[in-house]
């Protein structure tokens, strides 16, 4: 018989709301009920107490380029698992892998790598950001190798994927953007809209064409304005978008997210971390892409220019931010960070939520919301002391 855990006592945020007092009953890998307290505990199970705390769903990254040191553009398989490690540390259970701009060449052989992972479970697939991106917008990704969306290109890396291939973030504007929104709908791949220079109408157009989720609202695209109104306002309005949102303090005022949250409700935002090698590990060098960044005071730049360059982020310091800083409800937050993005991925059924039968990936909070404990797959990453 499998192993029973229970974790007692703790508020339990469930989809209905959070439970004072619950109790989330874990069976092997999967969470076998998440009912009050109240009935009595079987003596043969092994019971911990974890009264003063929260237990919440286990995180869901939807954008995520390395942690620990490592990348997943440039490292090797070991490289790859040790950044998606690091990651669990900080209570994120399910990683969607993410490369920045890269030769075709290149891209589909990190789709080759990364894919096997997938199917192993290791990540929960893959995101190409870049190279059909445009460059009046290109952050940190190399100018030199921006092209536009072929749909034949975008083709060829949903094939190197091999079915794993979940987000592919382009410029729609761009000759070839909305050929290629279809092309990723038809196959199943969120087309994001991001590093873009896209107008208002060309945002709208592309939406219809299927586009579903916006790369990091604000970053990399033109700002709001009153008569332009650009991408931000057609994302925000649209209830057919999930907006995606960096929050650590860096990459939007803290106003700037206040206004996304509330215009596209707490049911359409996925915070992610847009994260870099850097996240979990420190500051110093490194390379994203073939680009070098200097990580200073936790926040990454290029070395050329001084663009922002990806996040040191991890989703346990997005998830305190959000509830100290944003004051946005703990049960708002779960949904940002847990449910959205596993709607989204179409992993609902499995992850997102601490509902019986889905896998018992979940995170153990104090009261000042520092993470205590994560647990993955029924099995303790981060064991509560
Ligand atoms: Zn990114």
């Amino acid at each position: 018989m499998a192993t029973r855990k229970i974790l007692a006592g703790a508020q339990v945020v469930l989809p209905t709301g959070t439970v004072t007092d619950g109790r989330v009953t874990v069976e092997g890998t999967r969470i076998a009920g998440n009912a009050p307290a109240g009935a009595p505990a079987d003596p043969h199970t092994d019971t911990l107490d974890l009264t003063g705390h929260w237990v919440v769903p286990g995180f869901v990254d939807l954008h995520n380029h390395g942690g620990g040191g490592a990348s997943f553009t440039s490292g090797t398989v070991e490289d790859v698992l040790k950044g998606v490690h690091t990651h669990r540390l900080h209570g994120t259970t399910t990683l969607v892998a993410s490369t920045v701009t890269g030769e075709m060449d290149f891209l589909a052989e990190r789709a080759g790598l990364l894919s096997e992972l997938a199917e192993q479970g290791d990540i929960a697939g893959i995101h190409f950001e870049g190279p059909f991106i445009s460059p009046c917008r290109k952050g940190a990704h190399s100018e030199s190798l921006l092209r536009h969306p072929d749909p034949a290109d975008v083709r060829k890396l949903i094939d190197a994927a091999r079915g794993r291939a979940k987000m592919l973030t382009l410029a729609t504007e761009l000759p070839g953007g909305l050929d290629s929104v279809r092309l990723l709908a038809e196959h199943g791949v969120i087309a994001a809209i991001g590093h873009t220079d896209a107008t208002y109408e060309q945002t709208v157009e592309a939406i219809d064409a299927g586009a579903t989720v916006a790369t990091h609202l604000f970053n990399a695209m033109p700002g709001l304005g009153h008569r332009a109104p650009g991408p931000i306002a057609a994302l925000l309005e649209d209830e057919r978008i999930t907006v995606e949102l960096i929050n650590d303090g860096t990459h939007l005022h803290p106003a700037a997210l206040e206004l996304a949250f509330h215009r596209a409700g707490a049911g359409r935002v996925a915070f992610i971390t847009d994260a870099m090698d850097a996240a979990g590990f420190g500051d110093g060098r490194y390379m994203l892409g073939p680009l070098e960044v200097e990580v200073k005071d936790s926040v990454a730049r290029l070395v050329e220019g001084g663009s922002i360059a990806g996040s040191t982020l991890t989703l346990d310091r997005a998830f305190k931010r959000s509830v100290t800083i944003d004051k946005i409800s703990v049960e708002d937050t779960v949904r940002a960070l847990c449910a959205n993005p596993a709607a989204l991925l179409g992993m609902a059924d499995t992850v997102g939520s601490l509902e019986p039968g889905k896998d018992a990936d979940l995170v153990v909070l104090d009261a000042s919301f520092d993470l205590k404990g994560v647990m993955r797959k029924g099995e303790w990453v981060v064991e509560p002391s």
